[in-house]
This record gives C-alpha cells, sequence and structure tokens, in this order.
C-alpha cells in the first residue's frame, strides 16, 4: 500500500521533545517543524498570482499581488521564494528595496507598519521554476511527460516556494486567484472555480478563483492537454449538488473515467459520515508522468499515470484525498509535527471506504496494521516525531489505528459526531494534536485523552481494544 506525498521512509532523525500540551500553544520559531519556512510577523490574506508560461522554454514570468497583515510591529516583510528571480517589488505601492537570499524574499517596508496594519506587497519575477529539494525528495513546480510540455504542482510539504512567493506555513491560509496564461490550444487548471478564459490569437488567460482559505502548499496549476469529464454527488449532510471535474491525458481517458467514477459515491459516503463539502467543487487531475504519491491539492487532487489502471487497484488512494478535503485542507495543521491529523484521518478513510463498500472492514483493516506496527521499531512519537519522519508509514498506520481505537471505545455514533464536529468547529482554521485530544475528551470524558495520549504520545504501542458489534458498520 501507498499514500500520499510518502515520498521517503526516513529513519534515524533526532526527536524534537516537546511537552504533548505544547503543541498547540503558540508556537515559537525555533520549536517550529521546518522554521525556516514561513513568518510569523503577518498572515496572507490573498493572493493574486498572474502567471505566463512558455511550454516551448519552460520560462514563467509571474506577477503576484499579496494582500497582508502585519502581527508585529513590521520594517521589513519576509517571504518564500525558490530558484525564480524577482525583478520588482513594491509594498503599499511604493517600489522598495528586495533583497533576495536562498529561498527567501526580504522587502524593505516604506514605513513601519504597526501591528495590525493591512498591507500589499507585489513582486514581480521569473525564471525557470524547478522543484525544490528536500528531505521528501524534489517538490513543487515539476514539467510532466506529456508531448505538450506541460506543468504539475505537488508541492506538499515545502515546494509552494517554487513557483509563487508566499508566506510557507500551513496554517497561514488565503484567499486564491489565479490569472495563467498559456499558448492556444493548452489548457490551465487550478484550484477553485474558472471564472474566465480569453484568448487573444496566440495565447489565453485561464482565470481561478478561490475562496479557500487555502494554506500555500495545496495551492496548484497544471497546464498541458487533458480530457475532462464532469460528475456530480448530492451532499449527505446538506442536499447541495457538488459538482467534479476529472482531467486526464487523453490517452489515459478510458481507464481514468473507471477508476476515478466512484468519487460521487465517496463523497456522499464522506459527506454522511463528517459534516458538509466544504469547498465550492472537487476534481481529480492525472498528468501525464509517474509520481510517488498523488497529493490533495485543495479542490484538485492530482495523481500520477502510475496510479490509474483501468481496474481500480488505486481506490484507496482516490477515497484518501477526497477525505484530505475535510482533513488537512479545511481543517489544515498548525505545524508540520501534526501530521498525523491529515494522514491517520486520510487513512481511516480509506479503511471506513472499504468496509462501505462491502470489502474488508476498517476493523480487519486496523488488526492486520496494528501486527504490523507491532513487528516494527516502536521508536516514533506518531504526534512528534521529528521533521524528518513527517511521512513515516507509521504516522499513517498508527494514527488510523488510534482513531479506530477511539471508535471502539467510544461507538460509532458518539465517534462520528466527535468527527463531524471536530471539522465543523475547525473548518477553515488550523488546529493541533492537543486541541483533538481535548475534543475527543469532551465525546468520552476521562477515556480518550489516555487512550489517545498513549497512541500518539507515547513510543510503546498500546493495543487495540475489542471490537463491538457495533462498530462492523459505518
Ligand atoms: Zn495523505
Amino acid at each position: 500500500m501507498t499514500r500520499c506525498t510518502r515520498r521517503a521512509l526516513i529513519r534515524g532523525a533526532a526527536l524534537v521533545p516537546l511537552a504533548a500540551t505544547a503543541a498547540d500553544q503558540m508556537l515559537r520559531s525555533a520549536d517550529r517543524y521546518f522554521a525556516s519556512h514561513g513568518s510569523y510577523d503577518h498572515h496572507t490574506v490573498s493572493y493574486d498570482l498572474r502567471l505566463a508560461y512558455d511550454p516551448s522554454s519552460g520560462m514563467l514570468d509571474g506577477r503576484a499581488r499579496i494582500r497582508a497583515v502585519a502581527d508585529r510591529p513590521l520594517r521589513r516583510v519576509e517571504l518564500d521564494l525558490a530558484r525564480l528571480t524577482v525583478h520588482t517589488a513594491r509594498v503599499d505601492g511604493v517600489g522598495v528595496h528586495v533583497r533576495q537570499r536562498q529561498h527567501k524574499l526580504f522587502l524593505t517596508t516604506p514605513r513601519l507598519l504597526a501591528a495590525g496594519t493591512p498591507f500589499t506587497v507585489e513582486v514581480g519575477y521569473g525564471g525557470r521554476p524547478e522543484p525544490v529539494h528536500t528531505p521528501f525528495g524534489s517538490i513543487g513546480w515539476d514539467r510532466t511527460g506529456d508531448e505538450h510540455n506541460g506543468t504539475l504542482v505537488a508541492a506538499q510539504p515545502l515546494g509552494a516556494p517554487s513557483w509563487f512567493p508566499c508566506n510557507d506555513r500551513p496554517d497561514d491560509k488565503a484567499e486564491f486567484t489565479f490569472r495563467v496564461t498559456v499558448p492556444d490550444g493548452h489548457h490551465a487548471l487550478a484550484n477553485g472555480t474558472l471564472r474566465e478564459r480569453r484568448g487573444n490569437g496566440s495565447t489565453e488567460c485561464w482565470t481561478y478563483h478561490h475562496p479557500g482559505p487555502m494554506s500555500p502548499y495545496l495551492a496548484a496549476v497544471y497546464t498541458g492537454r487533458f480530457s475532462h469529464d464532469s460528475w456530480q454527488a448530492r451532499d449527505s449532510a446538506t442536499g447541495r449538488i457538488v459538482t467534479g471535474r476529472n482531467s486526464y491525458p487523453t490517452s489515459l481517458a478510458e481507464q481514468a473515467r473507471y477508476d476515478l467514477a466512484r468519487q460521487p459515491q465517496m463523497l456522499g459516503a464522506f459527506t454522511g459520515w463528517f459534516g458538509p463539502y466544504p469547498f465550492e467543487s472537487y476534481g481529480a487531475v492525472v498528468v501525464d508522468a509517474e509520481l510517488d504519491e498523488p497529493v490533495e491539492n485543495q479542490t484538485l487532487s492530482v495523481f500520477g499515470s502510475n496510479h490509474i489502471d483501468g481496474a481500480r487497484g488505486w481506490e484507496t488512494l482516490v477515497a484518501h484525498e477526497l477525505a484530505h478535503q475535510w482533513f488537512g485542507n479545511s481543517v489544515s495543521l498548525r505545524d508540520w509535527r501534526d501530521i498525523w491529523l491529515n494522514e491517520g484521518f486520510a487513512t481511516y478513510c480509506e479503511w471506513l471506504w472499504s468496509e462501505h463498500i462491502g470489502e474488508d472492514t476498517a476493523d480487519m483493516i486496523a488488526r492486520e496494521e496494528w501486527g504490523y506496527l507491532e513487528g516494527n521499531a516502536q521508536d516514533l512519537r506518531i504526534a512528534d516525531p521529528g521533521e524528518r519522519r513527517i511521512f513515516d508509514d507509521r504516522i499513517y498506520t498508527r494514527g488510523a489505528c488510534a482513531l479506530h481505537a477511539l471508535r471502539l471505545t467510544m461507538g460509532d455514533d458518539r465517534f462520528f459526531a466527535m468527527m463531524r464536529a471536530w471539522h465543523d468547529e475547525h473548518r477553515g482554521a488550523s488546529a493541533g494534536t492537543a486541541a483533538f485530544l481535548a475534543h475527543a475528551e469532551r465525546y468520552a470524558p476521562r477515556t480518550a485523552e489516555p487512550l489517545l495520549r498513549a497512541w500518539l504520545y507515547e513510543k510503546t504501542l498500546p493495543s487495540l481494544p475489542h471490537a463491538r458489534p457495533e462498530s462492523e458498520e459505518a
């Protein structure tokens, strides 16, 4: 089994000591995972990205207009941008000095910005974007094998600066507008809703808008040529009809249509379990490239050509990426140390889907995975694995087993009520593990918190509770 963005299994990294209850407190920069990414000096309101891409040269010409608010008195604004060169920079319309060092931009503000002051940054930049080298492989903007020189974005966790200047924190979420110009005959896809296509003969500009809010690492643009199909699903929680759109290389159309065909049923099931679908639309993009893992880009998950076989051999991942729209995208991480809140939840949704369609029950899968976990090293704290081990297999499976243990303990009614309320209370925001423990405790007082603490903060693997008869169906 493989799962999204688990690009490498890296062992032996030092654990970062952290008291369990500290995880939700304001993280000092030194305590954060990947502290060189992102800034706590400001937060972002919106990104407006104008991108012109030339597939023959691979050159990107970009203009980013970023609206933000100072969170402390600012004399300079710090942004993340990798490998691309800035040629103009303005703050509140005034040309400013910009210093570019490694993957950082520092813009001197024309005046002191007091805490709470809204401001606007405009950055003109360009070059040939490349993925960022990270402990998890090369991540971010990349080219596909499409004969038309297509591109994709798979940026989790650190690849967003490969294509636009941003505050690269998972908890700095904003509204996005994309205006992507490509040669006539090419397609441009991006998160959210297509607002306009405007051609001028040789090129065409595709405008998308996504109110989000969305973390930078979940933003994505795909270019090239695609076939498309549309679908509709009924949101079981609200009765709303959610529109979906899949895109794939024409050569894979038949297989992709079959492999992705049960997304409407998935959406129906998930909205029944977890509450309303959080965004305006959904879709899956299959790119003409092999990917290590699919990625749950917001409203528009990306799959590699290797994840399409015409036999639903990877359907668990189709369910996994859709589940992330609730858990990971709508409810975001406070910090990457809490990655199990994304991956444990999405993995458990794979098991629920299996149970729902009459295949192995979640309980059967949990007990099998528990056996693997028992046979492996127990040297990882799921809720604080160390930054190089955020995609360790055990984050996925032990995290999912922790949720299953909670379900067995609470019973289905309270468990799914707890999951729905977790999404409802943190929708569009960010949360950490300590908040989840406190939340679960409300549904099973004096039980949930110690249970989760053993699963998430101790290295030794706890036992799974005995199965309850009523837990056999979701
Ligand atoms: Zn995932």
